[in-house]
Parts: structure tokens; sequence; C-alpha cells
């Protein structure tokens, strides 16, 4: 076992090794071209263009490769050369990886109709023989180094698109960016600065390839007589060596071989960049938004002035109905729910497990995706029906408006910036603030949910679970929401950051009169917090009520379990404790004697 062990370790220091001598190697090739293209000036004996010699003459110290068929430069020519082939190859391959990433995007983002659109041409374009399509625009478009790098573009973007594809379809599911888009983020502000960070470490590879295939799809040109014939590439001196019969004499060896030799190593260049580039960019893919993105509404201030409550609710659903559609059958989750939340009111939603809350919830924020589907029923937040809003009317509203505090804090927040640095971004992002506005307002809503100033600095690993969960309050109340959506916020949090958590959404409800949409599995901690609690079971709502009225007289059967089952330890107690400002010690006191009941 040992042994297998040092020698897997052997084989993967090796692995490392050469992919460190692959990017020496490469990268000095590679270095060396350029240098040469970029100083051809410098470097050609002569005129490429100049007839310097005897047609066909041999190599001599005049002329270290010899004359072709008119007396011109062979070394010249090929020094000159490399201008023409590097570029033509370099501007094909970063078009192709242009258009390549964008409908990678767009595709993998998009999905639907635009998706499958786009994937078509990508599969056309992937199963067409590319050197047979190319003659084709070749001898359509007619010689020209821009249509060579038009032709060559077109010929090779559509690998890039794929797999980028295939990436940004994963990175769109992982938690920052559904939390991005909860907010209401636009679908440009998620790709610019959110999917695309995230893919780019695949987009330098796709480059290097794109460029190899590139200089090779240009020295083939060039050698079927479809290159710039007043500017030489590798390729196009190779066309003339042949037109010319130099295979046919020793004349090969310095007119055939150099431009051979010249275009193998710009390849293989390539190649070996790309060899190292890829064990050291594969495990690093992941996405990196750079903030949890708040659109803007009102003003930053407090809304403690408001009058709590009007006549019309702020939020009334009826009759909502949600099922979930697989190959044959269809899961009703959420079974004609309705529900009012007033203003200044926390209304909680029970249930255990799978009961249809957590779907509740994000068929208000209309995040619902297939299989999933809104079958019926209206949601009306201030008189009008989410349902039927706009997707630019539905950005102006999620976070500006509605705000999401989801169960897990870490994954709503971008591990690689500071907790400030994500505030600050999610103010600035809606809202025309400088710089400095937007962290004075970032400093304040950290201390609203209890985060010291220096504290700003850390990065959330940095922070305990319940100091994550804080900011991620802290950034849903970053643009002053009229209804929060907390689901599940204390699940998977311990017993005493629980209710330390719920203190502070209590407090904070107080203060700024916040609406909230309270979920939990969890009676007890439910109890705790909202004025009246509906109770759901499979996908219905079996039972509502006053929190006071529903704990002393449940009347579902379910409701009683519930109750029932709630822990012999009462969240409560220790609710009260926090909120009472009694020591931690005391209150864990509290927690171990209750539990040993
Ligand atoms: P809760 O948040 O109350 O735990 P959910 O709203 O997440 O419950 O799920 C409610 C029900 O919807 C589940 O019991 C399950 O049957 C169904 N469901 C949820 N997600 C999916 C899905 N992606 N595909 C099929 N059915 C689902
Ligand atoms: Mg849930």
């Amino acid at each position: 076992m040992m042994a297998h062990i040092t020698r897997l370790r052997r084989l993967i220091s090796a692995h490392h090794a050469a992919g460190g001598y692959a990017k020496v190697v490469g990268g000095l090739l590679l270095m060396l071209l350029v240098a040469t293209a970029v100083a051809a000036p410098l470097l050609a004996p002569y005129d490429p263009g100049a007839q310097v010699a005897a047609p066909f003459a041999a190599p001599s110290w005049a002329h270290l490769l010899g004359a072709n068929d008119i007396g011109q430069d062979l070394l010249s020519e090929l020094i000159y050369g490399a201008r023409v082939s590097l570029l033509v190859g370099l501007l094909a391959a970063l078009a192709a990886t242009v258009v390549g990433t964008a409908v990678g995007l767009a595709a993998g983002y998009f999905r639907g109709p635009l998706d499958a659109a786009l994937m078509r041409m990508v599969d056309v374009m992937l199963s067409l023989p590319f050197l047979p399509l190319m003659i084709v625009l070749g001898v359509y478009l007619g010689p020209g180094l821009v249509t060579e790098i038009l032709i060559i573009g077109t010929v090779i973007w559509a690998h890039a698109a794929r797999e980028l594809r295939a990436q940004v379809l994963s990175s769109r599911e992982r938690g920052h960016i559904q939390a991005i888009r909860a907010m209401g983020a636009s679908a440009g502000y998620v790709l610019a600065r959110h999917l695309l960070p995230a893919v780019f470490p695949l987009v330098l590879p796709q480059f290097l390839r794109a460029a190899n295939a590139a200089i090779l799809l240009e020295s083939s040109l060039g050698f079927l007589g479809l290159g710039d014939p007043t500017t030489k590439s590798w390729g196009t001196m190779l066309f003339y060596a042949n037109a010319r019969s130099a295979f046919l004499t020793h004349a090969w060896l310095w007119w055939v071989l150099p431009a051979g030799l010249c275009i193998a190593a710009t390849v293989l260049g390539f190649a070996l960049l790309g060899y190292a580039m890829e064990p050291r960019i594969r495990p690093r893919l992941r996405a990196r938004p750079r903030s949890w993105l708040v659109p803007s509404a009102a003003s930053c201030g407090s809304r403690s002035g408001q009058i709590a409550v009007r006549e019309t609710p702020l939020l009334q659903v009826a009759d909502l109905s949600v099922t979930y559609e697989t190959a044959g059958s269809a899961v009703r989750a959420v079974d004609a729910v309705s529900f009012d939340v007033r203003r200044g009111e926390v209304l909680g939603i029970v249930g255990e497990s799978g009961c249809g809350k957590s779907t509740v919830a994000m068929a208000l924020l209309r995040l619902l995706k297939p299989p999933a589907r809104l079958v019926a029923g209206r949601m009306l937040l201030n008189d009008r029906d989410l349902a039927l809003l706009s997707p630019a009317e539905l950005q102006r509203l999620r976070g500006a408006r509605l705000a999401l505090v989801p169960q897990t804090a870490m994954n709503a927040l971008n591990p690689v910036y500071n907790v400030l640095h994500q505030v600050v971004e999610a103010i600035m992002a809606h809202r025309s603030v400088s710089r400095r506005e937007a962290r004075a307002r970032g400093l304040e809503l950290l201390a609203l949910v209890g985060i010291p100033p220096e504290r700003g600095q850390s990065y959330p690993h940095e922070l305990s679970g319940g100091m994550r969960q804080r900011v991620v309050i802290a950034m849903a109340l970053a643009n002053d929401p009229q209804l929060i959506i907390a689901d599940e916020p204390t699940t998977g949090l311990d017993l005493l950051v629980q209710a330390e958590i719920l203190a502070l959404l209590a407090d904070l409800r107080a203060r700024l009169n916040l609406a909230m949409i309270f979920i939990s599995h969890d009676l007890a901690v439910v109890l705790r917090i909202a004025d009246r609690i509906v109770v759901m079971q499979a996908g219905q709502v079996v039972e509502r009520g006053p929190a006071a009225a529903l704990a002393a007289q449940p009347e579902h059967p379910y409701t009683r379990r519930l109750l029932e089952t709630m822990p012999r330890l009462k969240i409560a107690s220790l609710f009260e404790s926090v909120l009472s400002d009694r020591p931690a010690d005391d209150v864990r006191l509290v927690t171990i004697g209750k539990e040993e009941q």
C-alpha cells in the first residue's frame, strides 16, 4: 500500500516537473518566434521582395538559405514569414475564442431555444470537415490576410463554445450565482461579472488550443495557394516551393525544411504551454463572483417611521400551485396555498422537510426552474401580480423590494473577497453612490447586524457560521426591502447561534418595521419570531393562525404533532436569555441542563 502511494506520488511529481519543463520550453520557443517576427526588419539580411540573387541559388555565405525561383533571399522570406503566420494565427485564434466564449456564455446562461439553436450551429461546425470547408470559403472569398483570419476563425470557434457552455451550465447553479439572481441582478451583470470570471480559467487553454489550430490552418491555406501572395507566410513559402518543384531537387533542404520546422516549432510551443496549463487550471475551476448583488430601491435610511399596518396586505398569495413535472408524473409540491403578509409583520411558514416551503419561496421570487412549474395562483405584492411581471420588472423588484436570506450563507458569499467588499458591491451595483459613501453605508449595515467594523476585512471562511449569516442578512437589507423571505435562516447553526440570529432578526424587524416570511421546519423557532403562522403539510396549508393561539390551541392533528415533537429543550429559553443579555456561559448551562432532562 505504502509502495503504491509512493509510486503515485512520484508519478504526480514527475507530471508536475514535466509540466514545469513544458512551460519553460514552450514559452521560450514562442518568445523566440515572436521576437523574430517583431524584429524581422532588423534580423532579415535583405528585403524579402527584392531580387538579390540568381534564381534557384544554392545556400552560400551571402544567402544562407539560398534564393527562390525569382532570386529572392529565402532566409529573409522565412523571417518575414513569421510575422504573417503568427499574426494571422493569433488574430484568428483570438477572434475564435471571443466568439466561442460569447456563444458558450449565452447558450449556457439563457438555455432554452437560444441554447438549442446555438448548439445546433456548434454541432454543424464541429461535424463539417474543416479543410474542405476552408478551401470552399477560401476560394469563394479570395486571397487576403483578413479573409484568412475570418475563414480560420469561422472554422474553429465551435470547440471553445461547447467547452465553455458546459462550464457555464454548472457554474450558474452555484449558490452565490443563484443568490445574485435571486437578488435581481441583470443577465448582463451576472454574465460579465460572475460567470465570465468563473469560466475565465478555461478561456486561456481554449485560446492556446485555437492558436495551435489556427497556425496549422494558416499554413494549410498558404500551402494550398489561398494565402495572400503579396505577404508570404511560411505556408505560402511552401506553396511556392511546391509549385517550383523544390521537392524534386535538393532545394527542399533549404526551401521547404526551414519553413516546415518553423511551423512545427510554433505548434509545439503552443501545445507545450497548453499542456503545462492543464493541471494548474482544471482543479481550480470555480465560480468567482465579485459580490452578492442587491439591486437598489428607495432610500438607505431606516424605515422605522413608517406606518405599521395599512388596510391592504403587503403580499397576498391566493391558490398558489406548483408542480414538479417529470416524465409522465407530476408532483403537486404546492397545492392551492393562500396567505397574506401584512406590512411590518412576520409570517411563519412551518412544516416538515419536503412539504413545499422552499418551493413557495422560489415561486414568490419567480426563481422556479424546470421541472417546477407554476400552474395556478396569484401573488400580489403591492397589488401587482408577481406571476405576470416581465423579466426587467422582476429584476428591479428582486432584492429591491423582495430580498432572500438563504439557508447556507457560505454558498451565498464569495470566498475571495472580504465581507465588507461584498456588502459595498451589493450597494454600488444598484445605487449611483461613490465607493466612499457605499463603504460608509456598508459599515453601517454591518454594525446594524452586529459585526464590528474591523471584521469587515475578514473573508467568509474566517467568520463563524453565525457571523456569515449576519453578513448575508446585512446584504439582504442593503436596499431596504419591503419583504424579506428567510428560508431556514437558522437551520444548520448551533443552538446558541440560532438563538442569536433569531434575536437579531426580531430586533431588526422591530427597528426597521420589516415584513418577513420566516420559513422553518422547526415550530419552536417559528413560534419565537412569527406573529402569525401557516402550517403546511404535503403542499397544503392545514392550519393557520396567530402564533400564540396556535401554540395554545392547535386544531389540526399535524400541528399538534409538531408541537409535541418540539424538542424538550425549548429554544424559547435560549432566545430569552440572549435577548436579556445573560452571559453566554450561563446560557450554555441552561442548554445543557435542559438537554439532560
Ligand atoms: P421544503 O422546503 O419544505 O423542504 P421543497 O419545497 O424543497 O420542500 O420541496 C417540496 C416537494 O417538492 C418535495 O417533497 C419534492 O417532492 C418536490 N420537489 C422539490 N424539488 C424537486 C425537483 N427538483 N424535482 C422534483 N420534485 C421536487
Ligand atoms: Mg426547503
